[in-house]
């Protein structure tokens, strides 16, 4: 049996012929039928580009229908699709090509002679350009090229890709993803989120990251539905769009931007049988206030770029706000104690761990990473914290590494954020702990104030006085104009705990 991806995707593609797979506003786009020829096109170039079976093909290009076809040709090709983060300056791009030695780094046009030199240091041996159907240098070899309509042969544990994490708490790792983890998560997630085949998925997210890439379009290609490729978050163009939409998966921010805006109604968004919201935290408030003004609740999910989605809520049944929901079929979690390694009882908070056939393989060239974090029976330590509920929902509580040690004592950020937050003239809040000779690590906050909100260090301090036992109280407040966060909407605490390093040495 082919363990080739593609081979399913192809299957479907195939039933979809001329029905719109992917489009853009500029009426752009591809049938199923014009993707599955354009990747065997592309898979004709790759393989005149020396490109082989298990090598790399390194990618960062600006997002386009493009180049999902040419992630698809490297399934095609059993060449192993690596994309990087757009905002990568050339310092950054030469550690990922000698990190990955790929055979072949594809870059956008403008950037093709810094790319060439950094291909030359590095010693990978080919360089194409990609932005659009008629612009870069790729889809013109492709366009020349002999199609290459077979599907490479493979085996269960050969690689589709090498997703690099966001590096949110340190250098950004690659998880090497197999085609089984990839299919078995899109299976799972078409029919957990009941996707059909009339579906349109307004996509607004950057595809280099698990979020935008695997979990919508994997499932868009597992289902035969379709999407409209969006550059980027823009309210405006997101209302014109949501009339013919029908699914919309967001970051956080997404959510907490279009609550404030008053197009949001139920008429607006009375097309639309589904949102979905990952890759960060979204606040039980806006879940709620996005559920008052459409009358559709949010269903958030949980995962990560090693594990795919692995918790979710329901598609029938609550959604519960401010939770992740429950295991998706075939995955298992258990929480355990920090210390001991143990079993957690329902409500303790301990560490997230997870098990099942979307789980990675290992860290690419990080086998020492990869034996801290993937256990012997099969369980990935995922870094996170969380606890379950009395009805089985998942609450995530934060990053073990943003869990702050003060005298002795754990302190969950969330916990201190949530009780900042509830106080007026408050935005937003970001707990850290910080160097302290004392008590090991001193309790900070880091607040955003409401336009023209009048607060201070004395008030935050007060308002927390008896709501919280003193160890967790912040020694110290901070006021910042905005946190700083990555393209997912994630809070980089790394940054602010840099920043703020000094403040009890
Ligand atoms: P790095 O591993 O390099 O530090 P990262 O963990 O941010 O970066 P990703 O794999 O993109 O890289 O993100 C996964 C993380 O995102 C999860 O471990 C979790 O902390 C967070 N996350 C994803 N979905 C949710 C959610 N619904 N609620 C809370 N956190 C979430
Ligand atoms: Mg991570």
């Amino acid at each position: 049996m082919n363990h080739n991806l593609f081979a399913t995707f192809a299957e479907r593609m195939q039933a979809r012929g001329d029905a719109d797979f992917i489009t853009t506003r500029e009426g752009r786009g591809y049938s199923y039928a014009d993707a599955l020829a354009e990747s065997a096109r592309l898979a004709g170039a790759l393989s005149e580009l020396g490109v082989q079976q298990g090598d790399r093909v390194a990618v960062q290009v600006d997002k386009s229908p493009e180049a999902i076809l040419l992630y698809l040709a490297c399934l095609r090709s059993g060449a192993v699709y690596l994309p990087l983060n757009t905002g990568y300056t050339g310092e950054e791009i030469r550690y990922f090509l000698n990190d990955a030695e790929p055979a072949l780094f594809v870059c956008r046009p403008a950037d093709a002679a810094q790319a060439r030199q950094l291909a030359g240091e590095t010693g990978c041996p080919a360089v194409e350009t990609l932005s659009s159907a008629t612009d870069g240098s790729l889809m013109d070899k492709a366009a020349a090229a002999t199609p290459r309509e077979e599907i490479a042969e493979l085996g269960e544990r050969d690689l589709a890709a090498i997703l690099y994490t966001s590096g949110t708490t340190g250098r950004s790792k690659g998880a090497m993803l197999t085609h089984r983890n990839l299919g078995s998560n899109a299976e799972t997630l078409r029919q957990a989120w009941h996707f059909c085949a009339e579906d349109r998925l307004i996509h607004a997210l950057p595809i280099f990251h698990t979020h935008g890439l695997f979990v919508a379009c994997n499932v868009t290609l597992m289902t035969g539905s379709s999407m409209l490729f969006l550059p980027k978050f823009d309210a405006d163009v997101i209302f014109e769009e949501m009339p013919r939409g029908t699914v919309m998966m967001g970051v956080p921010t997404f959510y907490t931007r279009l609550v404030q805006d008053s197009r949001l109604t139920p008429e607006m968004t009375a097309n639309m049988r589904l949102f979905v919201s990952g890759s960060a935290p979204l606040t039980a408030e806006t879940h709620e206030a996005f559920e008052r003004l459409t009358g559709h609740a949010i269903l958030e999910r949980y995962g990560m770029t090693e594990t795919n989605m692995n918790l979710s809520n329901p598609y029938e049944g609550e959604r519960r706000a401010g939770t992740v929901g429950m295991p998706l079929p075939g995955v298992e979690y258990r929480i355990t104690d920090r210390e001991s390694g143990e079993a957690v009882p329902q409500g303790a908070i301990g560490m997230l761990q997870i098990r099942g056939p979307n789980v990675f393989v290992g860290y690419w060239r990080m086998p020492e990473k990869t034996r801290e974090e993937l256990l012997d029976d099969g369980f990935f330590i995922t870094g996170d914290l969380a606890m379950v509920d009395e009805r089985g929902y998942v609450h995530i509580v934060g990053r073990d590494k943003d869990l702050v040690i003060s005298g002795g004592y754990n302190v969950y950020p969330k916990e201190v954020e949530q009780l900042i937050d509830e106080l007026d003239g408050v935005q937003e809040s970001a707990v850290i702990g910080l160097p302290h000779p004392d008590f090991g690590e001193g309790v900070t906050a880091v607040v955003v104030r409401q336009a023209g909100a009048p607060l201070d260090e004395g008030e935050v301090l007060a308002h927390l006085d008896g709501r919280l036992a003193k160890y967790k109280r912040p020694k110290r407040v901070f006021f910042v104009d905005s946190l700083p966060r990555n393209t997912m909407g994630k809070v980089q605490k790394n940054q602010l705990r840099r920043e703020y390093d000094a403040t009890y040495r």
